[in-house]
């Protein structure tokens, strides 16, 4: 099955195992992803549940159970569901949320799937509700309902189509779970979290993909590169290739840690990896709103931000890496964020953070 081809469709990103492979593509990321489980680092909880899906589903000759991946961005759930496609040796076709929005979209898509193929939809927490309604029944009984005759189902002259699609795998990514509605949620067989990484293992991944980069990283290099890329390996990789411009601009091509030291200071990444948006949020919780609580829209308006973006991208690490709690009331900056920028929180409400 793997390396069929599809006709092109405005709702497809991606079709085929073989839209990954090249050695340097354009796109680098593509390139510095893991193509197998066991390359896969960390998560071991998780890829050891999946490695005996996979071998099930394929002693069975059955498609993979439904599986839906959770984690902020850049840990790994589009890895994941190439990973899935290449041990079960299927295709994987590939869409998300916001650009899957038309049935007929869909039923181009589910038409062109093969016994066992992957439909991979990024970012499934932003599917609009008819998208949904209509992957219910697809979940479940691998039937796609078309209405014809009329706009609405139901109006006079409507009529409903059955069409059986093929038993495939809906593999969905999302940054936010709790987004999810319950029905879609419950369709899936397989739940998988992926964690932030620890520090060991973002050496690996580093050490990794310096070696398809073929750069020449130092060790004290690697942990340094580890220990500051919010435990996330797609940080890690960007740090990474810029450390690469810079080394090969100003110092020969060698990675050492005080060229890395040096590139982390010009990209303003500081000693707790914090980027200069994170501290921006982090401060204006501190100095506008006295550390907090404060609500997540206030704090858009502020930054001039998304709030999604914020609650995507920003605060996950930040939580985890104890800078950050949020409660009930709304956000509140802790201990260790007044520590990181050496200001001393007030006792009094709406006094000013003091310089230490
Ligand atoms: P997500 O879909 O969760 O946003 P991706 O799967 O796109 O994240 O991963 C981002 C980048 O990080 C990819 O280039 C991939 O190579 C790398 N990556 C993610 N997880 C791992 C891992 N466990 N081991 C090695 N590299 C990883």
């Amino acid at each position: 099955m793997a390396g069929k081809k599809f006709s092109s469709q405005a709702a497809v990103l991606e079709t085929g195992p073989e839209s990954t492979g090249g050695r340097f593509p354009e796109n680098l990321e593509n390139a510095l992803r893991p193509q197998r489980l066991e390359d896969f680092v960390g998560q071991a909880a998780l890829k050891d549940n999946l490695a005996i899906y996979i071998e099930a589903a394929k002693k069975r000759k059955e498609a993979l159970d439904h599986c839906l991946l959770y984690a902020p961005p850049g840990l790994g759930k589009t890895t994941l569901a190439h990973i899935l496609a290449r041990e079960m040796g299927v295709n994987i076709r590939v869409t998300s949320g916001p650009i899957l929005t038309k049935l007929g979209d869909l039923a181009g898509i589910l038409t062109t799937l093969e016994e066992g193929d992957i439909l991979f939809i990024d970012e499934v927490h932003r599917l609009n509700h008819a998208i949904e309604e209509a992957l219910y029944p697809v979940m479940e009984d691998f039937t796609f309902y078309i209405h014809t005759g009329g706009a609405q189902a139901g109006a006079i002259g409507s009529a409903q189509l059955k069409l059986s699609i093929p038993k495939f795998t809906l593999a969905a990514a999302t940054t936010r779970a709790g987004l999810l509605t319950g029905p879609l949620r419950d369709r899936f067989g397989i739940i998988g979290h992926l964690n932030f990484y620890e520090v060991a293992e973002m050496g690996r991944i580093v050490m990794r993909s310096a070696g398809i980069l073929q750069m020449a990283v130092e060790e004290g290099a690697a942990r340094l590169i580890a220990a500051r890329s919010r435990q996330t390996p797609r940080v890690a990789n960007r740090i990474l290739r810029r450390v690469r411009d810079y080394a090969s601009v100003l110092n020969e091509g060698r990675v050492t840690p005080s060229l890395v030291d040096e590139a982390l200071r010009r990209m303003e990444i500081d000693e707790a990896g914090l980027d200069p948006m994170d501290r921006r949020f982090l401060l204006s919780i501190i100095q506008s709103y006295d550390g907090g609580p404060v609500g997540i829209e206030t704090l858009a308006a502020t930054l001039q931000e998304e709030s999604d973006t914020i609650a995507d991208i920003y605060e996950p690490y930040l939580i985890q890496a104890g800078f950050l709690s949020r409660t009930s009331k709304g956000r509140i900056a802790t201990d260790r964020a007044y520590e990181h920028f050496k200001l001393i929180r007030k006792p009094g409400k709406k006094a000013e953070p003091t310089l230490i």
